[in-house]
């Protein structure tokens, strides 16, 4: 394992004082796996006092002193320097009680979550792994350390973090693990929202369909308005998938991005209150696009979501169910109300949902149409909002109309009349055309 200038020199600055030190956790993980660590923690036998004194020419960060770790500055990165330390209590099922600071590397790494993540490196000591963090890695396993039970009831996030860990690298789940990842994610109720919200999105991110299936119990667990939908039979023969299965490959279907990745996965939330069947036992699901942005609306804000983030989940599912036909007066009047980059994602959430539906290969066609001439309209003219037109309030005052309500009327008349096409974007003709408006809107 190579380390960077800075981090050798700080473990070689603790070892010669007579601390071992170590790198440690992720960055010896992603090293293993040659990926490039995006920053790197070290451990060591130095308390707290002793490091701060070891590095006293630099600038520190002492909040987490408590805990056992000093950050030291070099540039513009921390380097956080943690005293090996036990840890118990966990009265809260998230924060230990105490910690202990110890004296040896194999301690401090049994308090850690996952095997996998539970090693630590150094280049004259070599791999410390008293849990076997390689051979799993290696294998492709998620392994608690110690009894999982035990470890997910001190911290109940660690599932999500396990559910996390498993979809960016692609392993899975120990049996015992498996199982008190399951049964003990009701404790998932005890985590702050924005926690849960954070890892979920996390998870979002990095997964995929089988990943989404495979951990389906403690994910429906952490947002129970989905556990309907695990077996949930459609009773539609453009279905082939229960509910979740679908909604797994939809959020499989759409690039790893944070509105795309949440939309997918609560896409559908509407259609086990809006189930019906006729008379032939067919499933129907009218209006539940808007349903699902309501209850996708509620479990955002329950877990905190940033606003914009949510509300722009929710307009996704809400319009979900309304495709985009290759219309061009009807693109037109959606690029307005919506804005280019919201109408992109639009489609391609309708594309995936398309997809996923199991029963063979579906005709896009029309998506590759409304495509195709959405990117010619704005190719040609841009997005047409009010901003786009060729007259602006500063030209209808001087043609005599003053600024307020009358003014806002006559220029969004205006611009609904240049997306049905009655009237061209150009300055005469507005210019004609608003005053005529006017002369309407004061009739009033
Ligand atoms: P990432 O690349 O996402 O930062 P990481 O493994 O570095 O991955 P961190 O959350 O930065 O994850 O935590 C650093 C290390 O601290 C972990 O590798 C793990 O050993 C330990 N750790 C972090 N959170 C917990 C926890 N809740 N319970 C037990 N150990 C934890
Ligand atoms: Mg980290």
């Amino acid at each position: 394992m190579k380390l960077p200038e800075h981090i050798l020199y700080c473990i070689q600055t603790l070892e010669r004082a007579g601390f071992p030190a170590y790198a440690v956790g992720g960055c010896v993980r992603d090293a293993l796996l040659g990926i490039r660590p995006h920053d790197y923690d070290l451990c060591t036998s130095a308390l707290p006092q002793q490091i701060r004194d070891l590095f006293s020419a630099y600038p520190q960060v002492h909040a987490g002193e408590k805990h056992g770790t000093v950050g030291v500055i070099f540039g513009q990165e921390v380097v956080e320097i943690t005293t090996f330390r036990r840890e118990g209590g966990y009265g809260d099922h998230r924060h230990p009680d105490w910690v202990q600071f110890v004296s040896s590397v194999e301690e401090d790494l049994s308090r850690r979550d996952f095997t996998v993540n539970a090693m630590a490196w150094s280049p004259t000591r070599g791999l410390a792994d008293p849990f076997g963090g390689q051979r799993d890695l290696q294998q492709g396993i998620l392994r608690a350390v110690g009894e999982p039970e035990a470890r997910f009831r001190e911290d109940a996030l660690r599932i999500l973090r396990g559910v996390r860990f498993a979809a960016r690298f692609r392993l899975q789940p120990e049996e015992k693990t498996r199982q008190a990842m399951e049964a003990l994610a009701p404790l998932l109720e005890t985590i702050a929202a924005e926690r849960i919200f954070e890892e979920l999105t996390g998870i979002l991110l990095c997964t995929d369909a089988e990943h989404l299936l495979t951990f389906a119990r403690v994910l429906v667990t952490a947002v129970p308005e989905l556990a309907p939908a695990v077996g949930f039979d459609q009773c539609n023969p453009h279905h082939a998938y229960d509910l979740y299965t679908h909604i797994a490959w939809v959020t499989d279907g759409v690039p790893a991005e944070r509105s795309l990745r949440w939309a997918a996965f609560l896409h559908d939330l509407g259609k086990i209150a809006t189930f019906t069947r006729d008379e032939t036992g067919r499933g129907h699901f009218y209006g539940h696009g808007k349903e699902g942005a309501t209850a996708a609306e509620e479990i955002l804000i329950r877990l905190k979501a940033p606003g914009e983030l949510r509300r722009e989940v929710v307009l996704l599912i809400s319009e979900h169910m309304n495709l985009l036909s290759p219309d061009r007066k009807l693109l037109r009047r959606r690029i307005s109300r919506f804005g280019p980059e919201f109408l992109e994602k639009l489609l391609i959430l309708q594309r995936a949902d398309r997809r996923a539906k199991g029963t063979g290969t579906p005709d896009e066609s029309e998506f590759d149409a409304a495509q195709a001439m959405l990117r010619q309209i704005l190719a040609e003219e841009g997005a047409l909002t009010l901003k786009s037109l060729q007259i602006s309030g500063h030209d209808l005052m001087e043609l005599g109309i003053p600024a307020g309500k009358t003014m806002g009327s006559v220029l969004n008349r205006l611009l609904e009349l240049v997306l049905e096409e009655k009237i061209e974007n150009a300055p005469a003709p507005l210019r004609e055309k608003a005053l005529e408006l006017y002369g309407e809107e004061e009739a009033k």
